[in-house]
């Protein structure tokens, strides 16, 4: 077919791999849980703004400067963080792309996430510390959404390039990376059981 996709969205998914995964995840969900009881500011923030969950978005939001396993997850990234800037041929000689938020959230039951997207970073993303069957994956918004007033829907089965809306289902042990312009969401958690991620920006300074 004499068509070319052009100013693609690109996402990265990726499976964190390394020696004692499991272990590791598990002592994640260990600090995760240590730090809802811990962080009283995070609890109140969360009242205001993340009704029913937990987030550390705006008080232990440096986790990879806090905690020698959130220091190890950063390291982890890594690579994976190298191998989506080269997919996106971004040019970072100049200048160094590094984390410089890191942030857990736990959704209970009913709990959602509205439409956001990370002003003032590069790229962001999320690694999945706990998704029990039945929690939300993440549903990503196109871009270019507001200029098509006049468009026809799209085919139910279209494929997924061509979709305004996409759902990428999350898996314990993998993370998502992508630009941070691109608006998502997370519906609300339909299952009993919590859904606990960590979301990260990397800026380019
Ligand atoms: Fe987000």
């Amino acid at each position: 077919m004499p068509i070319r996709s052009l100013f693609a969205t690109q996402i990265y998914t990726a499976a964190l791999h390394g020696r004692g995964r499991q272990a590791f995840n598990a002592q994640l969900l260990r600090e995760i849980r240590q730090l809802r009881r811990d962080d009283a500011a995070g609890r109140a923030w969360s009242r205001k703004n993340y009704p029913g969950g937990f987030t550390s978005y705006s008080s232990a939001n440096r986790m990879h400067r806090l905690s020698p396993t959130f220091a190890l997850l950063e390291r982890r990234l890594e690579p994976h963080v190298r191998a989506f800037c080269r997919a996106l041929d971004l040019d970072l000689a100049r200048r160094p792309l590094a984390m410089t938020d890191c942030w857990v959230s736990i959704m209970p039951a009913g709990v959602a996430h509205g439409l956001h997207l990370h002003p003032l970073s590069t790229l962001s993303g999320t690694y999945y510390v706990q998704v029990p069957p039945g929690t939300p994956g993440l549903k990503f918004e196109d871009p270019r959404l507001d200029r098509m007033m006049a468009a026809p829907p799209r085919r139910r089965g279209s494929r997924l390039q061509n979709r305004p809306w996409v759902v990428l289902r999350a898996h314990a042990g993998e993370l998502l990376l992508f630009e941070s312009w691109l608006r998502h969401e997370v519906a609300a958690n339909p299952v009993r059981s919590e859904r606990i991620s960590i979301s990260f920006n990397y800026s380019w300074f």
